[in-house]
């Protein structure tokens, strides 16, 4: 028996998440992986490497209750938000009889991290305006454990209705978790529903410091959800997921004045971005910009494929989602510095197709 036959089926089966780092590229203008487009500097302040880290560092958990407005038994912290997706199926589905749902075009590490546990992934795509079809869900849940809703949804930029997530909450009452991804809502901070937890026993909702916080590097993320989910993921989650440099650096980045920098960096983001649309809505090979409530823009580019790789020849690497569903010709850009925008204006403008 060959080492490939040795491994399970669904393993052999599967295509590991296309992540901007493993697509490569030799570029010197990253635009594909929303990231901050710059370094923000730490020092480390623990010097306790001989030790094992905390499995929930104290200091990293208060902050982010406090930043979040819930309770600290209401948070999770994980090696990314990515390691939280995939709690929630381990902790939750039963391999070979539950399954999870998620509404494309969206993010692609639902569908990795069920695959992987064995887990059915179900889909029902999202309405032509990328909003949630409720009735096609209503009629799709059985058997369906977790929801993952990503508002806003990463790769279209748009919030999720609200009305929409509670109607979606409702009819999945004691039946289903329903998952808000909010990697991107410090864009959009007045869109969480953070506030909802009292509400709704199956709500949770994830964060991560990989985008406003500007530390994809660093790997850390967050769960929020109600005591009983918490203490369910906690059954699961590894002894010690975080390093404690890793927890260092997060408490630091969580402090009122990390906070305050994350703002800023916010605002900055938020004017780069007025700057780039308004500049790609005058470009000719562009044919739509989409409205984005992130650090990224959605944008449909005629003859995308070829434009695509012009780009990435000349160094400037974007984000093709022309295989997603509803997204053919699309193309996702991250609001980088005003440098980088202007060289992916540029470059667009001398594209003549
Ligand atoms: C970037 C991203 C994540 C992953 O965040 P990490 O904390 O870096 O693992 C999760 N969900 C969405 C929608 C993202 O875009």
């Amino acid at each position: 028996m060959s080492i490939e036959q040795l491994a399970r089926d669904n393993v052999r089966a599967l295509t590991p998440y296309q992540s901007a780092r493993r697509l490569g590229g030799k570029g010197d203008v990253w635009l594909n992986a929303n990231e901050y487009p710059t370094a923000v500097p730490f020092e480390l302040s623990q010097q306790t490497l001989n030790r094992y880290p905390e499995c929930q560092p104290k200091a990293v958990i208060e902050n982010y209750a406090a930043y979040a407005g819930v309770k600290p038994e209401q948070v999770l912290v994980s090696r990314g938000a990515d390691e939280g997706i995939e709690l929630l199926v381990r902790a939750f589905c039963e391999p070979g009889r539950d399954a999870v749902l998620f509404c494309p075009p969206t993010y692609g590490m639902y569908s990795v991290s069920a695959e992987t546990i064995g887990v059915e992934c179900r889909t029902v795509p999202a309405k032509a305006d990328w909003q949630l079809d409720l009735p096609a869900i209503a009629d799709s849940l059985t058997d369906v454990k977790v929801v993952y809703v990503c508002s806003p949804n990463n790769p279209t930029g748009q919030i999720i209705n609200p009305q929409d997530f509670r109607t979606l909450l409702e009819m999945t009452r004691d039946k289903a978790l329903v998952v808000a991804d909010e990697a991107y809502i410090e864009f959009c901070p007045q869109a969480t529903l953070a506030g909802w937890l009292a509400e709704y026993p199956n709500l949770v909702i994830l964060r991560t410091l990989s985008k406003a916080f500007a530390l994809a590097g660093l790997r850390c993320g967050f769960t929020l959800a109600n005591e009983e989910v918490i203490a369910l993921l906690m059954k699961v989650i590894a002894p010690y997921p975080l390093s404690t440099p890793v927890a260092d650096i997060a408490a630091q980045a969580l402090s009122a004045q990390g906070i305050a920098a994350m703002r800023q960096r916010v605002s900055q983001i938020l004017d780069e971005r007025q700057y780039l649309v308004e500049a790609l809505r005058t470009i000719d090979c562009v044919e739509q910009v989409f409205d984005s409530e992130t650090n990224y823009v959605l944008a449909r580019i005629k003859a995308s494929s070829s434009v695509f790789k012009s780009l990435w020849d000349q160094g400037i690497i974007l984000r093709d989602q022309n295989k997603q569903p509803s997204l053919s010709g699309c193309l996702r850009i991250t609001i980088g510095t005003r440098e980088e925008s202007q060289r992916v204006i540029d470059a667009l403008k001398a594209e003549t197709v």
